[in-house]
């Protein structure tokens, strides 16, 4: 049978080349997890998926309630879940003020990683349920939460510090919108979900892998100068950001590329060791990259996971 994939913000960039990439080897069938219907529906079309891979869903990760309607949406839709893919993100680097979810925990954070931890959290057991012979649980971090690298050394660098910001539910309310307590920084917000992110896929692993035989791993699968994250950006990077990393950086992959390489993630049959982040050198091919201190450490992992457990409702 087709191995069936659940990819969050499918309709743009990484999320959707990969998509298109999985239904080209003619063995995937892809629900796409988006909060715009009618946008994950054209995407596809323009995309030139076939109708009968794909299938659209409803998922907000903004919203807690959304993601548990969403848990139920798919179950009652009687597919099995194969490979799970944590792809949707927010970037919000200029914003002066936070914005926040809909239980009130700052959106960048709120998004990328408690929505993420909730859906994954309570999609395990469904995961655990399949039958398939290689399922696997992949959440897509960055170079830039990566502090032992050049692009992770740009200020704001990413730092979840003691994480007294997130114990206090993210928000100005109680303590403070950012992680480790500090003013509103939209940039460093986003570097630190994706710290979040690396940590929360380790954390799966040690806790998971054994007893249930699913990879859990990360990516970061290259600059993708083009993609919608840079939509909030000012104008004027939007221009010069893409440039800059093809002909300076050369750290630059097309959407195309990346979503080739998040397809190989999730369907490759020799990337299926467990608790790695994934790179690609210049020739394309995948190697075992390291992660910076913070974003491996063990004991903030655990910390990370108790806070989010009793944030999300699940502790
Ligand atoms: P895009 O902005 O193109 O895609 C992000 C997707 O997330 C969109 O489909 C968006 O939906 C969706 N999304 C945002 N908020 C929500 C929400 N509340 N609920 C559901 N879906 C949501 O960016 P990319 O493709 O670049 O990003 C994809 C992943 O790749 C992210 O995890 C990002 O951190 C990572 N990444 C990107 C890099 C890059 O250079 N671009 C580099 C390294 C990692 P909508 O279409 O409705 O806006």
């Amino acid at each position: 049978r087709k191995c069936i994939v659940v990819i969050t913000g499918a309709s743009s960039g990484l999320g959707l080349a990969t998509a298109k990439a999985l239904s080209e080897t003619g063995q995937c069938h892809v629900i796409m997890a988006c909060r715009n219907f009618l946008k994950a529906e054209r995407a596809a079309k323009t995309a030139g998926i076939p109708k009968e891979n794909y299938t659209v869903m409803h998922l907000d990760l903004a919203s807690l309630e959304s993601v548990r309607q969403f848990v139920d949406t798919f179950r009652r839709s009687g597919m099995p879940l194969d490979v799970l893919v944590c792809n949707a993100a927010v970037y919000l680097p200029i914003a002066k003020e936070p914005t926040y979810t809909a239980e009130g925990f700052e959106l960048s954070v709120g998004t990328n990683h408690l929505g993420h931890f909730l859906l994954a959290r309570l999609l395990l057991d469904d995961l655990k349920k399949s039958d398939y012979p290689t399922k696997r649980l992949i959440i897509v971090g960055s170079i830039t939460g990566n502090t032992n690298t050049l692009a992770g050394n740009v200020p704001p660098k990413a730092n979840l510090g003691d994480l007294r910001g997130l114990v206090g539910g993210l928000n100005d309310l109680n303590s403070s919108p950012m992680i480790d307590g500090g003013e509103f920084d939209g940039a460093k917000a986003y570097k630190d979900s994706k710290v979040c992110n690396m940590l929360t896929m380790q954390e799966l692993h040690r806790r998971y892998h054994e007893e249930t035989g699913i990879t859990f791993a990360s990516l970061y699968p290259g600059c993708i100068a083009e993609t919608g994250l840079f939509r909030n950006h000012v104008p004027l990077f939007r221009t010069l950001f893409p440039p800059f990393q093809k002909y300076i950086t050369k750290g630059y992959v097309s959407e195309e590329e990346a979503g080739k390489r998040l397809a190989q993630v999730v369907s490759d049959p020799s990337l299926t060791k467990s608790g790695v982040y994934w790179s690609w050198n210049k020739n394309s091919s995948s190697f075992e990259n390291q992660l910076s201190e913070e974003a491996s450490n063990a004991e903030k992992a655990l910390k990370l996971w108790e806070i989010s457990e009793k944030l999300v409702g699940l502790a």
